[in-house]
């Protein structure tokens, strides 16, 4: 299969090992599929009764189809297996009712769903240099708003080949966030806070891998940059197996009837995991909704409701940290999708955004979009009042990004009386994120002077489940990077990490 960037017509195709190893365009554009595989509903039936790592083989395979097959399954089985992920099925459906269920995606390393690609992409990324004889040094850039930083240090930690220098927001993350990264071993390991806020962090990045000085600077020592954020089209693709599996489970559970549509609620920031959702859509999953929720930092929802992105608008921090985003980067992939690979339009969208901070899709498009997504969103009291009512109804335990997700289910409810069968996707643990549940289940009378790791003994007391072992590890650690550095100081800090090795 060959991938197009969005941008521009004249850049050409490349394998999907070469679009891995890239990361992103050379005209800033995002690569993407010319075209997409079909599974049938003979695939999905095949699917149901096979283990977590079929299915994702199954989906995937087309995917990247120049990689050896046996190598491609080698890679999946590795990344999927029990001493990577607790949960046997790695993506657990849980049922809250008859038509409404949660996808568990954070039984990997770091407890989000991040890792669910980023256990898979750094093996990926190692075959895909190999494949495409690319024998420099692979430099993988991150910018994280909490959750990537950590699960990319994880995947990416001593693979050979590769360093990885990830930038946080200095005060964008939350402290259990923070320490994940700051705590990290591993001799390609660098972790930077930037003074800002994740869009900072973000365009600092994104400026280091279209900077020509700096790019060439770096080709000539023998390095080149890729990117484990969701613009990479290896970190979005695995994505798309666990809306194939949640169906398969939701099917073989018969809570569904093979071929009946399903909803799908996704917390959202940086929309790449619901565009995984859209291109399930694509191969054929059968979807009825994406539902896109967002916490107050509301850019998505106003998107789907008046056709106008505009990030003209302060950021606000939120209980859902991984969601305070402006700029959702992924959206341009869905643009490009939907206007039938309309190179020019979404070079002119993304200039627009980049010049005067907003830009406007016409009527036909809008409602082109507003026949699969719904979004909306809620505010901070909303999300606590959500923790505790499902606490209390179903004594199960959501985190702040999740709760998220359900309470625009329930408006979504409301507003439309569609009981079509709806699937929340469950981003992070409810331990990464003790100060909201805790509020929400106990009152916040008892979190004074408590550290973290009291915090979490807290909640793990009060509700009966564990406290997932590598997060109570991570507390114990070391902090080992704590650098802290300016926006326009962030091509210093990335040579900084080559001299010192
Ligand atoms: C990253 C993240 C999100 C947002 O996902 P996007 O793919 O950026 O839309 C939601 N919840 C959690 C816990 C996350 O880590």
């Amino acid at each position: 299969m060959q991938y197009e960037t969005s941008r521009s017509s004249t850049e050409r195709q490349v394998s999907s090992a070469e679009a891995v190893v890239r990361g992103i365009g050379p005209d800033g554009g995002l690569y993407t599929p010319v075209e997409l595989p079909h599974l049938d509903q003979h695939d999905l039936l095949e699917l149901e009764g096979q283990p977590y790592v079929r299915r994702a083989y199954t989906v995937l395979a087309p995917f990247f189809d120049d990689f050896p097959e046996q190598i491609l399954l080698k890679a999946i089985e590795t990344a999927y297996g029990r001493d990577r992920f607790s949960d046997p099925d790695v993506a657990p459906l849980r049922y809250l009712s008859e038509s409404e269920a949660v996808l568990e995606l954070w039984h990997g390393p770091t407890s989000a769903f991040k890792d669910v690609a980023l256990q898979l992409l750094p093996l990926l990324m190692s075959k895909a240099a190999e494949l495409t004889a690319e024998e420099r040094k692979i430099v993988i850039l991150v910018a994280t708003s909490g959750d990537t930083g950590s699960a990319a240090l994880e995947g990416f930690s001593d693979v050979p080949g590769t360093e990885i220098v990830v930038f946080y927001p200095s005060e964008g993350v939350s402290s259990i966030q923070r320490l994940q990264m700051t705590t990290q071993e591993g001799s390609n390991v660098n972790v930077f806070g930037v003074v800002g806020d994740f869009d900072d962090a973000q365009s600092g990045v994104k400026r280091l891998f279209t900077d020509l000085g700096f790019t060439s600077e770096m080709r000539a020592s023998g390095r080149v940059f890729s990117s484990a954020n969701s613009i990479n089209w290896g970190r979005l693709a695995p994505q798309i197996a666990y809306y194939v599996s949640a169906y398969c489970d939701a099917v073989a559970s018969g809570k569904l009837r093979r071929g009946d549509k399903v909803n799908f609620v996704v917390p959202s920031g940086n929309f790449g995991n619901i565009l995984a959702g859209y291109y399930a859509l694509r191969i054929g999953l059968p979807v009825n909704r994406l539902i896109c929720a967002s916490n107050a930092n509301n850019v998505l929802t106003d998107f789907f409701a008046t056709g106008v992105y505009d990030r003209r608008r302060p950021l606000y921090r939120t209980s859902s940290p991984s969601m305070d985003i402006l700029v959702s980067s992924n959206l341009e992939r869905l643009i490009f999708e939907a206007s039938g690979h309309d190179h020019d339009l979404v070079g002119s969208l993304m200039a627009d955004l980049h010049e005067r901070g907003f830009y406007r899709i016409d009527e036909a498009m809008l409602n082109r979009l507003r026949e699969v997504f719904w979004a909306g969103w809620c505010d901070e009291e909303t999300v606590v009042d959500t923790v505790r009512d499902v606490w209390e109804n179903h004594s199960y335990l959501l985190d702040p990004h999740t709760a998220v997700g359900k309470a625009v289910y329930d408006q979504y409810q409301a507003a439309t009386r569609d009981d079509t069968f709806s699937i929340i996707l469950s981003t992070a643990s409810p331990f990464k994120f003790p100060r909201t549940v805790l509020t929400a289940i106990a009152g916040d009378g008892n979190m004074e002077g408590r550290s973290d790791i009291e915090l979490l003994q807290l909640l793990e007391r009060l509700t009966g489940q564990p406290i997932p072992e590598q997060l109570a590890l991570v507390l114990s650690q070391p902090e080992r990077h704590l650098r802290v550095v300016e926006p326009s100081e962030m091509a210093e800090a990335v040579r900084s990490t080559f001299r010192a090795t």
